[in-house]
């Protein structure tokens, strides 16, 4: 028997619901032979740590695989059990073969089958019952069960507020408590936006109890850079970050030719949109990149403005209020004016 399932903080602190559902979760667990666990493309550190987390507490009497859409930065290598992740982009026998025999899939860090590229097809076909576990607003119909918290800072503590949910607080150790506080870390630009709580720093504070040492883990994350990736954060906000006082806005554009010139590697441009939102009164940024086949956008905000809605009506995309990212086909100078355009629109 399939069942909906919307967690929303309001069923939160309904402790008769959250008890009722999760029997019902635990049960599907239990019954459980053989688990797969998807994450968003591009994947991010909430993305690989939520997965990573999750994988390692069911990983102890199930069969387990974590499969992403693509390849995720090397700043993450460092998470234990990366090694073993497989990538739908270059392993698609291998991961369509396991999604086969899944008889439980769970949906990560992504609430809509656009976010996870090619991967959407085999999951969707999949008669095996999902699980989303997710951050994001406005999640699509596509699975059975639903454990969303749109107020929560990242999935990874919707990780660890899952296994405190099915009474397995006690199976967390150091491995499982790395991975998440990594995701917390990352989604929560090292615990300073508003999505987080005192539950958070509470959570944080249970993971160091259990041996996390975070300053390692800062370290791995964000003293891990290449030279050339320095250099090219340097030369996108001297040469290329465009500055409008009068909207309270910026943006920053890389074209391919830029990237390659500093030998562009994934993940090297991750935080650089962040950048610009610390000038006194730029409320709203746009890192707009060239890729291959297309043009991708990332927005972030503060305050007031919110991206979200911006990226779904004009850039194909969504996410959260103040962190959101799109896709348009066009030339590179024809998403710069689209974006100085928005921009203008929207001060
Ligand atoms: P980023 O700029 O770091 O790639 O993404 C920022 C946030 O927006 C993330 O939470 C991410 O999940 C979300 N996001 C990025 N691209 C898209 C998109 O194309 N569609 C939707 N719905 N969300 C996106
Ligand atoms: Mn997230």
């Amino acid at each position: 028997m399939k069942f909906k399932s919307i967690y929303s903080p309001d069923d939160y602190s309904s402790g008769f619901f959250i008890l009722r559902r999760m029997q019902e979760i635990k049960q599907l667990l239990n019954n459980a032979k053989s688990i797969v666990i998807t994450t968003h493309k591009s994947p991010d550190g909430d993305a690989i740590g939520s997965s990573l987390a999750l994988y390692h507490f069911l990983k102890s009497n199930k069969e387990v695989t974590v499969i992403v859409p693509d390849a995720f930065p090397s700043f993450l290598n460092w998470m234990n059990g990366s090694e073993n992740i497989i990538h739908y982009d270059t392993q698609t026998e291998e991961a369509e073969k396991i999604i086969e025999k899944a008889d439980l899939i769970f949906s990560l860090d992504y609430n809509s089958l656009t976010r996870i590229a090619d991967l959407s097809k085999p999951i969707d076909q999949s008669s095996a019952t999902k699980i989303v576990i997710d951050h994001h607003q406005d999640p699509q119909d596509f699975a059975d069960h639903y454990i969303v918290d749109t107020m929560c800072c990242s999935t990874s503590q919707l990780i660890y507020e899952f296994i405190e949910n099915v009474g397995e607080l006690d199976k967390l150790d150091k491995t499982i408590a790395e991975c998440i506080y990594c995701g917390i870390m990352t989604d929560t630009g090292s615990f300073r936006y508003p999505s987080t709580t005192s539950k958070t720093h509470q959570i944080i504070a249970h993971l160091i109890d259990l041996g996390v040492d975070g300053s390692k883990i800062h370290q791995e994350v964000y003293d891990t850079y290449s030279e050339h990736r320095l250099r090219l954060l340097g030369y996108a906000l001297t040469e290329k970050m465009i500055v409008f006082p009068e909207y309270n806005a910026a943006y920053i554009s890389l074209s391919q030719k830029e990237l390659k010139r500093f030998s562009f590697k994934k993940g090297d441009t991750e935080g650089l949109v962040n950048y610009p939102l610390s000038i006194d009164g730029i409320k709203f940024t746009v890192l707009i990149t060239e890729k291959e086949a297309n043009i991708s956008l990332s927005f972030r905000s503060k305050d007031d403005f919110y991206v979200n809605k911006i990226a779904n009506e004009h850039f194909n995309g969504g996410g959260h209020i103040y962190a959101a990212g799109g896709m348009l086909e066009m030339s590179l100078e024809e998403a710069i004016k689209k974006v100085e355009e928005v921009m203008k629109q929207n001060n």
